[in-house]
C-alpha cells in the first residue's frame, strides 16, 4: 500500500485560477519524492493541499490508507518543514525540539527520553542548551528536523527548504538531508524549483507544468527518457537543444540541410517533430562534412572546469544556437569566438517529441 497517495487531485482557487489540474502519483513508505517544476506551476497549492491547509477541490488526497482531504491539518499525521525553519530564536534546542509534545502535554520523563533519542539520532546531544543563533544552517536544519520527527508523523512535507542558502552550503545540506531521510525511513514530499535537488536528492520525482504532471519517475528514466518535450528541456543543463523539423515517409528527420536516419521511428505518417539533443551527445570537431554535422559559428565558449560549453549560432534552433557540452577544460584547444565549428550527433542520443502536443515518441 503506498504511504502517501495523490488521485487526480485539482485546484481551482476562488479567482478562478486553476492552480492544480488533476495530479495523480503516490509514494512508497520511506521513499523521497521531490515535486519540480518552474515558479507558479503549482507545487507548494499541491504540498499545501496535502498539509491541509489549503482546501481540495476534485481528487482525493489519501496518507497511510486514510482520505485526509477533509481532516483538519493536525489530525493527518503529517509534519511540515519551512524554507526559514521557524525555530524559535528564544527556546534552546531542547525546548525547541520539545515543544510539540510540550503543547501535547506530553509527561515530562516522556518528554525527556523523546528529545535525547531524536537529538542522538541527529547527532544534536552536544547542542542542546544552545539557541538557534549559535548554530550553523546544517545544525538549524538538523533541529527543524528533530522538532518534526518526535511527533513521530507518517509523512514529512518540505517546502524549498534549502533555497535562503549559499551555493557551498545547499550542496552540503542537499547530501545531509538525503542521508538522514534514508537513515530514518522516513517518506517525504519535498518541493523544489531547482532541478539540481530534485535529480540528487528524490527517489522519484514528479516533474510539474502549468497546474498538470508531465512525469513522474525515478531521476535516471526523466534525464534518459523524457516523457514530453517540457520535462526534456527543464531536466538537464544547459538544457537539451531543440531542432523543430518532420519526418519524411523514410523515416528520415528532416530540418533544412540537416538529415538523420532515425530507424526506431515507429509512426508511419509524416509528421511534425522536435529533435532533441543533449548537449554531452554532440561531439564536437573543427571539420565535419555530411547530413548529420551541423556547422556554424563559435558564439560563446563557457568553461566550468570539469566541463566546457560551446554554443554554435544555428538557424535550426529557434534560440539562434545550439549547445554542446564536452568534457574537461576548453578540450578544442584556443578556441575563440568566431571560428568554425562542427557538432554531430548519432541517431541513438536523440530524442523525438509531437510538435502538438509536445509527447515523447522516440
Ligand atoms: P509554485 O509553488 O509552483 O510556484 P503555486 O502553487 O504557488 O506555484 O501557484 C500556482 C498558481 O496558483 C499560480 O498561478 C498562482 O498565481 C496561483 N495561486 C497561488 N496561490 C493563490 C491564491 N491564494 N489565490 C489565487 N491564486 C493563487
Amino acid at each position: 500500500m503506498p504511504h502517501l497517495e495523490l488521485r487526480n487531485v485539482e485546484k481551482k482557487y476562488s479567482n478562478d485560477t486553476e492552480a492544480v489540474r488533476g495530479i495523480t502519483f503516490a509514494a512508497e513508505k520511506g521513499e523521497f519524492i521531490v515535486m519540480v517544476g518552474p515558479s507558479g506551476c503549482g507545487k507548494s497549492t499541491t504540498l499545501r493541499m496535502v498539509a491541509g491547509l489549503e482546501e481540495v477541490t476534485g481528487g482525493e488526497i489519501i496518507i497511510n490508507g486514510k482520505k485526509v482531504n477533509d481532516l483538519h491539518p493536525k489530525d493527518r499525521d503529517i509534519a511540515m518543514v519551512f524554507q526559514n525553519y521557524a525555530l524559535y530564536p528564544h527556546l534552546t534546542v531542547y525546548e525547541n525540539i520539545a515543544f510539540p509534545l510540550s503543547i501535547r502535554k506530553t509527561k515530562k520523563d516522556v518528554i525527556e527520553t523523546e528529545v535525547r533519542k531524536t537529538a542522538d539520532l541527529l547527532s544534536l546531544t552536544k547542542l542542546l542548551d544552545r539557541k538557534p543563533k549559535e548554530l550553523s544552517g546544517g545544525e538549524r536544519q538538523r533541529v527543524a528536523l528533530g522538532r518534526a520527527i518526535v511527533r513521530k508523523p507518517q509523512v514529512f512535507l518540505f517546502d524549498e527548504p534549502l533555497s535562503n542558502l549559499d551555493a557551498a552550503l545547499r550542496s552540503e545540506m542537499r547530501a545531509e538531508l538525503k542521508d538522514l531521510q534514508r537513515r530514518l525511513g522516513i517518506t517525504m514530499l519535498y518541493v523544489t524549483h531547482d532541478q539540481t535537488e530534485a535529480m540528487t536528492m528524490g527517489d522519484r520525482i514528479a516533474v510539474l507544468n502549468k497546474g498538470q504532471l508531465e512525469q513522474f519517475d525515478t531521476p535516471a528514466n526523466i534525464y534518459r527518457r523524457p516523457a514530453t518535450a517540457f520535462v526534456g528541456r527543464f531536466i538537464g543543463s544547459p538544457s537539451m537543444n531543440m531542432i523543430a523539423g518532420s519526418i519524411d515517409s523514410d523515416k528520415v528527420f528532416v530540418s533544412g540541410e540537416f538529415r538523420i536516419a532515425i530507424p526506431q521511428y515507429l509512426g508511419m505518417e509524416k509528421k511534425d517533430v522536435v529533435l532533441g539533443i543533449r548537449p554531452e551527445s554532440f561531439s564536437v570537431g573543427l571539420t565535419g562534412s555530411g547530413h548529420q554535422v551541423i556547422s556554424g559559428e563559435l558564439v560563446l565558449v563557457e568553461p566550468l572546469g570539469t566541463m566546457t560549453n560551446y554554443y554554435l549560432s544555428s538557424p535550426l534552433s529557434s534560440t539562434g544556437s545550439l549547445v554542446a557540452s564536452v568534457k574537461g577544460f576548453d578540450s578544442i584547444q584556443n578556441s575563440n569566438v568566431g571560428m568554425k565549428l562542427s557538432f554531430e550527433i548519432e541517431a541513438s542520443d536523440i530524442h523525438l517529441f509531437d510538435s502538438a502536443t509536445g509527447l515523447r515518441f522516440v
